[in-house]
């Protein structure tokens, strides 16, 4: 068995040296435990935050021990409640080969409906995000102009398509590249736009011309500056992220305009898609049902190996995936 542990806390960007390789036993199962073959870990921007020692919503990675976080894969020994060898599982140790846990903290996934990446991306956490975001923190309503950050990601690209198919009237993205801008629009985006080419609030007013009432954030800073410049009378932003500021050893410099939040009845709401788990039955059908009838895409990114999970992790804060990043264990 192969395991990522973290090495050393990062300040700023992380580094490989922050990671280590670590050889150890296949572990043996207990009472009420099972052993899993992981086959897919995810890889997602809030494991930054949890290398540093801070008190958060999740605790901090420990020192010298694997990381963990959402993986599938297969129950290869032990067998306890209805969790039985051959079982595809969903659970929470990743970053490492072979994972033991609790019979009880498994979830288990039909491999035969969707690919088992789904469960990690468009049918797991990260479309429920979306799909919370969007229609249960923001209220979306039809006809409304929405707008999304990082919006070639995982998160953001579901948030857009998700807009259009509930009857958003214009959907904007931005996003890190001309490919991934171009992606955009074969998704469905009305307008889409590299954040690179100019400042956000110039390139959001030319594809909003008529204001923005949504905005999801996953990046912050100037891009949550540009849409609370942007947004209609009563607009709402469901703050799902704020990626440009999870390196950064400074305070960030924007938004500076909040005091508009007053005259235009802004409402900027956070949250945690482990809030909305309510919500996981009715996402999964409406979601599942799209995908089905091709009216939905996402795109992965796979890197293979567990020895290239560290490197995996520095590509998603540089921007190297267009949707999901995972690696194959
Ligand atoms: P993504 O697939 O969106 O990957 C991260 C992307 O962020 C990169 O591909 C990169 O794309 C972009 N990025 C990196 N640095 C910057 C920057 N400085 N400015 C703008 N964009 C940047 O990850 P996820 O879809 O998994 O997560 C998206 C957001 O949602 C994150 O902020 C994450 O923390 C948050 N999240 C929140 C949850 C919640 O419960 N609140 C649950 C899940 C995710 P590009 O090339 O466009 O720069």
């Amino acid at each position: 068995n192969r395991e990522i542990h973290l090495a050393s806390r990062p300040e700023g960007w992380p580094t490989p040296e922050n990671f280590r390789l670590v050889t150890t036993e296949v572990p043996t199962p207990g009472p009420g435990q099972v052993v899993v073959r992981n086959r897919f870990m995810s890889v997602d921007p809030y494991m930054r935050g949890r290398m540093n020692d801070v008190k958060s919503y999740v605790p901090p990675f420990a020192l010298d021990a694997p990381l963990d976080g959402g993986a599938i894969g297969e129950v290869v020994a032990g067998e306890a409640g209805d969790v039985k060898p051959g079982d595809t599982v969903l659970h929470g140790l990743g970053w490492r080969e072979y994972a033991l846990v609790d019979a009880k903290g498994v979830r288990k996934v039909d491999p035969g409906l969707a690919p088992v990446t789904a469960y990690l991306g468009v049918l797991g956490m990260t479309g429920l995000t979306a799909y919370a975001g969007l229609l249960d923190v923001a209220a979306m309503k039809p006809g409304e102009t929405v707008f999304v950050s990082g919006a070639a990601g995982a998160v953001g690209s579901m948030v857009g398509q998700i807009a259009k198919l509930r009857g958003a009237g214009r959907v904007i993205g931005s996003a890190g590249s001309p490919a991934k801008v171009e992606r955009l629009t074969a998704l469905g985006f009305d307008a889409a736009f590299d954040y690179h080419d100019g400042p956000v609030y110039k390139q959001l007013r030319a594809a909003a011309p008529d204001g923005v009432d949504v905005y999801f954030d996953n990046v912050g800073g100037e891009h949550l500056e540009a849409a609370i410049g942007a947004m209609n009378l009563h607009g709402r932003a469901a703050i799902c992220g704020m990626i440009a500021q999870y390196n950064a050893t400074e305070p960030p410099a924007a938004p500076r305009n909040l005091a508009l939040v007053i005259g235009k009845r802004l409402t900027l709401r956070g949250f945690l898609v482990g809030d909305h788990g309510h919500l996981r039955e009715q996402f999964v059908q409406e979601v599942a049902g799209w995908l089905r009838e091709g009216r939905l895409s996402y795109d992965e990114t796979i890197v293979d190996g567990i020895e290239q999970a560290p490197e995996a992790f520095l590509g998603l804060l540089r921007g190297e995936n267009l949707g999901k990043m995972l690696v194959r264990l």
